[in-house]
């Protein structure tokens, strides 16, 4: 006999005052418990009680977005060693234990995907800004479908996923004594047609070699899941560093667009950022985060990363 799956609904709503703000936020939040999962989704308002203004947040998502809070959407990593692979499991979150996104956590994201802006604290200064960044994300995704940052990463994961068995190939060729005819034969005749598609060259003599200053157009790529570097020489890569960076400094560009619009409309979500340097304060701030995030990746000679510089 089969057992019917138990489902359980949760609803609640919240109201959290703005720091130094009248503004007003309101959440309603809704959770649905089910298989070990949860899935959530909330209504986002804010009020302000002094004007009697009330803006509809979900006016400024595309079509079919939503917003979630972070803290209801928690997930563990499980690293399998021995496949080197990497398993997402997520945690069912119980409404209970969700208080408000008042000193909820830091994180926010937007998910192409399920259609959803994750949001954490709003209330703190820079919490609109960041809710508005991400919302520029959802335009983009929409418009461009897999612009700057995925594409990126696709790239790199298939890139490194390409190089890393190379560099097994090289070390099986060495034990088993093949002739460098052998091994441009057996494995480099096909992987460096492979390579070429994606617009990426190497050199299999120094391509694991561990080299300090790179030459002319090389690019170092650290594989950050099996800890070694690769040398390669890729204008495309090059091409979607760029893109990525355009694509996040337009959503901020966008975010603030969208606050001072609002702001003449009688709404301020963000009266704690007046000038310019204020906005530039929070925005460097994650800008530099990629920065860092990148420079983890990948080293080049020729085009330097500028997130944040
Ligand atoms: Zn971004």
């Amino acid at each position: 006999m089969e057992i019917k799956e138990k489902k359980i609904f949760q609803k609640a709503l919240y109201r959290s005052k703005q720091e130094k703000s009248h503004n007003l936020i309101e959440e309603r939040v809704n959770n649905l418990l089910f298989k070990e999962k949860n899935l959530s989704s909330s209504y986002l308002i804010i009020i302000n009680p002094e004007t009697k203004t009330r803006l509809d947040l979900q006016e400024l998502l595309p079509k079919n977005f939503i917003f979630a809070p972070a803290e209801l959407r928690q997930i563990e990593y499980l690293i399998d060693k021995e496949k080197k692979s990497l398993q997402i499991i997520p945690i069912q979150v119980n409404l209970n234990s969700y208080h408000g996104t008042k000193n909820s956590t830091d994180d926010f994201y937007e998910m192409p995907l399920s259609a959803r802006i994750v949001y954490g604290d709003l209330t703190k200064k820079g919490g609109f800004l960041s809710l508005m960044h991400e919302i520029s994300h959802a335009w983009q995704d929409v418009y461009y479908e897999n612009f700057g940052q995925s594409n990126f990463e696709e790239f790199y994961n298939q890139l490194t996923t390409k190089l890393s068995i190379i560099a097994a190939a090289k070390e099986t060729a060495q034990e088993r004594k093949w002739s460098p005819e052998e091994f441009e034969e057996i494995v480099m005749k096909g992987q460096r047609e492979e390579l070429k598609d994606m617009g990426v060259e190497i050199d299999e003599k120094i391509f694991t070699e561990e080299i300090k200053t790179l030459k002319e157009s090389e690019t170092k790529i650290f594989d950050t899941t099996l800890k070694r570097s690769y040398i390669i020489k890729s204008e495309k890569l090059n091409q979607l560093v760029a893109d990525y960076e355009r694509q996040e400094r337009d959503a901020w560009a966008h975010a603030i667009k969208v606050l001072k619009f609002l702001r003449k409309k009688g709404i301020d979500l963000e009266p704690q950022l007046k000038t310019l340097s204020d906005f530039k304060e929070i925005i460097y701030r994650c800008l530099d985060s990629y920065q860092k995030l990148l420079e983890k990746m990948i080293e080049s000679s020729t085009k330097k990363i500028r997130f944040a510089r």
